[in-house]
This record gives structure tokens, sequence and C-alpha cells, in this order.
């Protein structure tokens, strides 16, 4: 299936891809459930091992994450400006 020039809205401001107007500007995402993003914290886990992965129930969208959250330091001037 061909993805339509897809957007992801994001109101998580501190996160090295967030850009003004609560967009991020990350290539590609990997969303989990809470329980499994709890348990790959410290395993280097992102969407490059997506396809390997085996999908969850997560049961509400208050039990999903976003994995490829990093935080940005604070030199770091946020993509499309601060
Ligand atoms: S990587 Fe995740 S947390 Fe960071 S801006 Fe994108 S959607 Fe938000």
């Amino acid at each position: 299936m061909e993805m339509a020039n897809q957007q992801i809205g994001c109101i998580v401001g501190d996160c090295y891809y967030y850009a003004k107007g609560n967009k991020c500007q990350a290539d590609n995402i990997l969303v989990t459930t809470n329980s499994f993003s709890k348990n790959a914290q410290e395993a280097d886990i992102g969407f490059e091992m997506a396809s390997e992965l085996s999908p969850q129930e997560a049961g509400a969208s208050s039990k999903t994450s976003c994995l490829t959250y990093k935080p940005r330091n604070s030199s770091d001037v946020p993509v499309g400006g601060a």
C-alpha cells in the first residue's frame, strides 16, 4: 500500500524531532504499547526493527507510546526553528 504524504502531529515539546506548530519532523517513528516501551528502554529499538516485532494489543490510546522520542538538549535548535 502506498503511503500518502503522511504527517504526524505531536505535542511532546522536548523531543528532538518536535517542530513548531506541533509537528513531528522525524522521517519515521515507532509507536508501541506502553508495556513494550517500558521493557525496551534499555534496548536500542527503533523504526528499523519494526518489521521484526510482534504486534501487541494496547486497549486504549493512553496505553501507546512513541518509542522514537529522543530528548532535545538545551543547545539543540528545534527542527523548523525555535
Ligand atoms: S519522535 Fe515521537 S515524540 Fe518525538 S516529535 Fe515525533 S511523534 Fe513526537
